[in-house]
């Protein structure tokens, strides 16, 4: 089927919810391996549970995955060859490969009701047997049931599968994998509303795209041999099967809320950087050979390498991946960090939307040197409220007890004695003063510093006066939504605090 003997892989993501880190994973590794091998990245979409799939997810997952720097040659919204790429728009091949099962005898009509259907599963359950169906259904001839349908009765289509031997197949990342026929049992293909089951539309998508890589969750090897035996009924080749393992968080159970963000979309509000992102979920399951590990999508896809995925579960380090994005943070050039911080700091209130180019100037600089140690784009504000907000009344108990002492006393008053009679401030003159305090009254080093840092910052720790000096001076002649108080001020306000 598949002229070119082109590697084809997919994507095929449930509209169901935002994507989470472990789909993302499956799609970045269909994407890293495509590209690496010059193949075709497919993005499929696979909305037959019309109860749960909804539009707008499908929307979301379209731009987080690009977000994420993955790009694909067919799919829904690029077309291709091999459309349509929305399961909903391919209902015709379902119902056409399904005739042609029931018309050789390979599937049938099954007429049992849902709720008989269930109370056996539940009895099986019970007496701790596989819930497997009981083929009560599978020698209606298809002229009785062609009757049945035309009389009103409603029914689902049953592919009909040995009731014993095994399934084997070879997957890449697990080795030989086997199922026992016993525990599978007829498995519905089109349920009785004409929707196609997963398991079926699966195939007939996988089959009629050239899919020759099927590279997902750990959670599908269950439904894997349904799926050969469809294969096999249909007389068709099968995909090399390759199933990632599941994402869990540090505790061993499966990534969920609880553990932290777990979607592609909350990381990206939370300002984890694209690159870092996919850095980080290339490492569920796969290490690279080098010692780098900061790696960006070119290079990842230089390095990846499908046969050396591990079977055993991938934990979610949220330590590694911030670390990671402090790395890349690091990469950008400082008008990139300006532009990806700006959202953050206007959403706190601190700076307007229209900005002068002296406040972009003197915000560049800002972010350069506050961003260090940054986790994520998000915690930002908090940093920048070092600049922003100072108010010795809210003084923590450390910094409090730091500038209480008789030295800092001594050390703030004969500060606020030579800056009293000021106009302006900056790094210069703070040198040239601290180097008289030093002389007059002895203190240096850590005492001096340590206390007079306190009073311009209102915090116990901060940046380096050198940085944080010529930072504020600057900011306070900009005018921004919250005023930025300039050193004059601020030891105008300790003063008053400390009632020197
Ligand atoms: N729609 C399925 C899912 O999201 C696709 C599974 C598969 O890749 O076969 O889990």
């Amino acid at each position: 089927m598949n002229e070119d003997n082109k590697i084809r892989v997919r994507f095929a993501p449930s509209p169901t919810g935002y994507i989470h880190v472990g789909n993302a994973r499956t799609a970045l590794f269909n994407w890293l391996f495509a590209r690496q091998k010059g193949g075709v990245f497919v993005l499929r979409v696979e909305d037959t549970d019309i109860e749960r799939s909804r539009e707008e997810y499908e929307r979301n997952l379209i731009q987080d995955l690009r977000w994420l720097g993955l790009d694909w040659d067919e799919g829904p919204d690029v077309g291709g060859n091999f459309g349509p790429y929305r399961q909903s728009e391919r209902l015709e091949l379902y119902h056409k490969y399904a005739r042609q099962l029931l018309e050789e005898g390979k599937a049938y009509y099954c007429f049992c009701a849902a709720e008989e259907l269930e109370s056996q599963r539940q009895a099986a359950l019970a007496e701790g047997r596989m819930p497997v169906y009981s083929g009560r259904c599978r020698n209606i001839s298809l002229d009785e049931a062609r009757h049945r349908l035309a009389a009103g009765e409603e029914a689902a289509i049953r592919l009909k599968v040995p009731e014993e031997g095994l399934i084997q197949f070879e997957d890449l990342v697990r080795g030989l994998v086997e199922f026992d026929l016993k525990v599978i049992g007829d498995p519905i293909i089109v349920r009785s509303n004409g929707m196609p089951a997963y398991n079926y539309a699966v195939v007939i998508d996988d089959a009629l795209m050239n899919i020759t890589h099927v590279i997902r969750g750990e959670d599908h090897v269950s439904n894997t041999p349904r799926q050969i035996l469809l294969y096999q009924a249909l007389g068709w080749k099968l995909p090399v099967f390759a199933h990632l393992s599941m994402v869990m968080g540090k505790d061993n159970t499966r990534l969920s809320k609880r553990h932290g963000a777990t979607s592609v979309d909350q990381f990206r509000r939370d300002g984890i950087l694209a690159e870092a992102l996919c850095n980080y979920l290339s490492f569920l399951g796969w290490s690279p050979p080098e010692g780098n590990e900061v790696l960006r999508l070119e290079e990842l896809v230089r390095l990846f390498d499908l046969s050396r995925v591990s079977r055993s579960a991938a934990i979610f380090d949220y330590e590694k991946l911030h670390w990671l994005n402090r790395q890349h943070i690091k990469l950008l050039s400082p008008e990139k960090k300006l532009e990806l911080a700006l959202p953050y700091l206007q959403e706190a209130g601190l700076v307007g939307k229209d900005l002068s180019s002296a406040q972009q100037d003197w915000l560049k600089r800002a972010v350069e040197t506050l961003i260090e140690g940054v986790d994520k784009f998000s915690e930002l504000p908090q940093k920048f409220s070092l600049l922003f907000d100072f108010d010795p009344g809210k003084m923590d108990e450390e910094a409090r007890q730091i500038i209480q002492t008789d030295s800092a006393r001594k050390v703030l008053a004969a500060f606020v004695q030579k800056t009293a009679e000021l106009k302006e401030f900056n790094y210069e003159i703070f040198a040239g003063i601290t180097g008289a305090i030093k002389k007059e009254t002895g203190v240096k080093g850590k005492d001096l510093f340590h206390p007079i840092r306190v009073a311009l910052t209102a915090r116990a720790s901060g940046l380096e006066l050198d940085k944080f000096i010529p930072l504020v001076e600057e900011g306070s002649r900009l005018s921004f939504p919250r005023k930025i108080k300039g050193c004059l001020e601020r030891i105008g306000e300790i003063a008053s605090f400390l009632k020197l």
